[in-house]
């Protein structure tokens, strides 16, 4: 009997792990489909300086309009593209697709600052990635100046000195880089002195609580501080509420992305915003 019910048992997990295998073959299939039919689009995520309340930069974030499914958010399904490489077709079209839209905006005489646009360690080391990044935006005609790259400090910190060679390369370009998520990497000090980076944007799991949390507080001091004595930019995202700002703001940290002041928007939303604040509104 106990014989039969583990073989119940294993016949059970062997199909889910069918069942489990089939469904990654099948968003391996949607993805490369949905890259084909363009389901993949930008949302922008307004930064703005708390301090006069114009807009510093935008945030590319990708999203996917699935035709049944409809919008699809990047959590759904960026952890398995980098699982099994697609990051680097993901990546590369975001980019060329986020900068046509930046043009667009420009043409239009609209002003918001830089647009970042998050790139995954496994992209920016992957062969010819320098080249590809240089041909795409010369073949736009499109100043790097106004170009930031958003890595996750974790996917720098798995081989910091890997990334060392190819951030020098980026930054040589022109093009900023700024450290993402950071607070969750485990950074080591020794290494982020070394790392040729423009920016810290802190993790939004430090904002969430301050400044209530006396720990966070502290956290959350100890970046700025740590920031503005290696020379680094510093941002804050996650930003929801008035308190949150206030304490960002008296610390020192003035460049803000969040819900406080905008959540991503669609392009025409995002362009809205975009005037309004041109405006002075
Ligand atoms: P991220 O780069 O850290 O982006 C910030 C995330 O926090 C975004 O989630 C944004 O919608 C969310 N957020 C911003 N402000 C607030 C706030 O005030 N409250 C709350 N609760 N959330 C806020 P989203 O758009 O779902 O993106 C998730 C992650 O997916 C991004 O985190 C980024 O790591 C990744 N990602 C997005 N687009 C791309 C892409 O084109 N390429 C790659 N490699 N990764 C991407
Ligand atoms: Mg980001
Ligand atoms: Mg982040
Ligand atoms: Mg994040």
């Amino acid at each position: 009997k106990a014989k039969d019910s583990g073989k119940n048992t294993y016949q059970f997990y062997e199909k889910k792990m069918t069942e489990m295998a089939l469904q990654k073959i099948q968003l391996d299939a949607d993805i490369r489909k949905a890259l084909k039919n363009r389901e993949f689009v930008s949302y922008f995520q307004p930064k703005i300086d708390a301090r006069n309340g114009k807009i510093v930069g935008l945030e590319a974030l990708i999203r996917w309009i699935h035709p049944q499914k409809g919008l699809i958010n990047p959590n759904d399904f960026i952890p398995f593209c980098e699982e099994t490489g697609l990051i680097l077709e993901i990546d590369k079209y975001m980019l060329t697709h986020a900068i046509k839209q930046i043009l667009k905006w420009q043409q239009k005489g609209l002003e918001f600052g830089k647009v970042s646009v998050n790139v995954s360690t496994k992209k920016i080391e992957s062969s010819n990635y320098i080249e590809e990044l240089s041909y795409t935006v010369e073949s736009l005609q499109f100043d790097t100046a106004l170009l930031e790259l958003e890595i996750l400090e974790g996917q720098i910190m798995k081989d910091p000195q890997k990334s060392i060679d190819i951030l020098n390369k980026i930054q040589n370009l022109g093009i900023s880089v700024s450290i993402d998520d950071f607070g969750t990497g485990y950074s080591s000090l020794s290494y982020l002195k070394k790392l040729p980076v423009n920016k810290i944007k802190i993790d939004r799991s430090f904002i969430i609580d301050v400044p209530k949390n006396k720990d966070d507080v502290a956290i959350v001091k100890t970046i700025i501080s740590l920031a503005k004595n290696l020379g680094l930019q510093i941002i804050a995202e996650g930003v929801e509420t008035k308190e949150q700002l206030d304490f960002l703001v008296q610390e020192g940290c003035y460049d803000i992305q969040g819900y406080y002041f905008s959540k991503p928007l669609p392009v025409d939303e995002c362009e809205a915003f975009i005037i309004s604040k041109n405006r002075g509104v």
